[in-house]
């Protein structure tokens, strides 16, 4: 991607625990393709009218007034975002912002093959890939879809272009535990960086209470075990929220996201967008600042910037998860952005 450097930035969205906010996860959607038992709800979901998500053209104008004060990293997600009509367009207009350091885009994959030419002609070059199994059956259990060989086509399609997608995985203990060994085993043959994230308080039908996440200790134990010992890499960047390790015995890397047992708050330098224009603070946040009146007929970006300075001085130290006083949040992940 060609990015025009800004020389300084002004002002930066620091809070009040003196971290300053980089980075914009930004939803494009709240639909899905699939239904992740971890994510979404079995039944029926009241998604957002079409009419009510921030165009390309307003999520442009939102990036043009934020990234001044210095949030100039950019990940498109949803829902999930090779849902909504045309992301390349908006991945252009993204690409042509002065001072916008980097675009990723977070999906399942289930459309990537079939969208991955206008993606990468588009300026994208940074993709984490979803993919919690390789089995079939637990796939069609896990996401309550078939599909598994699209996201796994999307993958290849990926690959073949020449790029590096990260995978992602989310393992459950009476689901896809199992799978673990094997999803490090076909990153590593394809050269491609996997991390495992820590199921998180964020489903849509309320049933985290613990059990079936798998800690990253409890995963590093398992994963010893099957290919030997592992050497901690350093965090180059620490607001990055994976801690990478590589096998002493094989070649390949592998990233565990803590976040519920080793949270990463203290470096944390992100912010999130919801699909209808509402910025939120952190992912397990209550409160969310809306943007749209300053992106609607008259663009303003100096009132915008005061209205993200206000949701950045809200944020709280830390997610609090397993404190007595944790609530999970009303809005579950796939409404909020991952
Ligand atoms: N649909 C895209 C996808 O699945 O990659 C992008 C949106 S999804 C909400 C972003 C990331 O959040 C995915 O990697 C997904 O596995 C992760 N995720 C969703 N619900 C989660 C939960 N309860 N705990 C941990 N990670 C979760
Ligand atoms: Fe869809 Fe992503 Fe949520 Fe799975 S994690 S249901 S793919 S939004």
């Amino acid at each position: 991607m060609q990015s025009i450097p800004l020389p300084t930035i002004n002002n930066p969205l620091v809070d009040s625990f003196q971290r300053t906010h980089r980075s914009l996860r930004i939803s494009v959607t709240d639909r899905c393709n699939i239904r992740c038992q971890y994510c979404m709800p079995a039944g029926l979901v009241q998604f957002l009218p079409r009419s009510q998500l921030l165009t390309y053209e307003q999520i442009e104008r939102l990036v043009q007034a934020l990234v001044p004060v210095g949030i100039t990293r950019l990940r498109l997600t949803g829902g999930e975002p090779l849902v909504r009509a045309k992301v390349e367009t908006l991945v252009k207009l993204l690409s042509s912002v002065p001072g916008v350091e980097s675009i990723a885009l977070t999906t399942n994959a289930m459309l990537l093959a079939e969208q991955i030419d206008e993606l990468f002609d588009a300026g994208l070059r940074n993709i984490n890939i979803s993919l919690d199994t390789l089995r079939d059956s637990v796939f069609k259990k896990l996401t309550r879809r078939d599909g598994l060989e699209k996201v796994l086509a999307g993958i290849d399609a990926a690959v073949k272009r020449g790029l590096k997608p990260k995978l992602n995985a989310v393992l459950l203990r009476d689901i896809n535990l199992e799978d673990a060994a094997e999803l490090v085993e076909f990153a590593l043959e394809r050269q491609l960086t996997i991390r495992f994230i820590e199921y998180m308080p964020l489903d849509a039908d309320g049933s985290w209470d613990g059990t079936q996440m798998i800690s990253g200790d409890e995963l590093r134990s398992l994963l010893k075990k099957r290919f030997g010992p592992m050497v901690m890499l350093d965090r180059e960047d620490p607001s990055r929220p994976s801690t990478n390790f590589s096998f002493q015995n094989l070649s390949g890397t592998v990233g565990f996201i803590d976040s519920v047992s080793q949270p990463f708050c203290g470096a944390c330098d992100r912010l999130r967008l919801t699909a209808e224009g509402l910025m939120r603070n952190c992912l397990f946040g209550k409160e969310e600042w809306d943007l749209r009146p300053f992106l609607q007929s008259e663009f303003n970006p100096e009132r915008l910037v005061e209205r993200a300075r206000e949701c950045v001085a809200s944020k709280f130290a830390a997610h609090g998860i397993g404190t007595p006083e944790f609530v999970s949040p009303e809005r579950t992940m796939h409404r909020i952005g991952g």
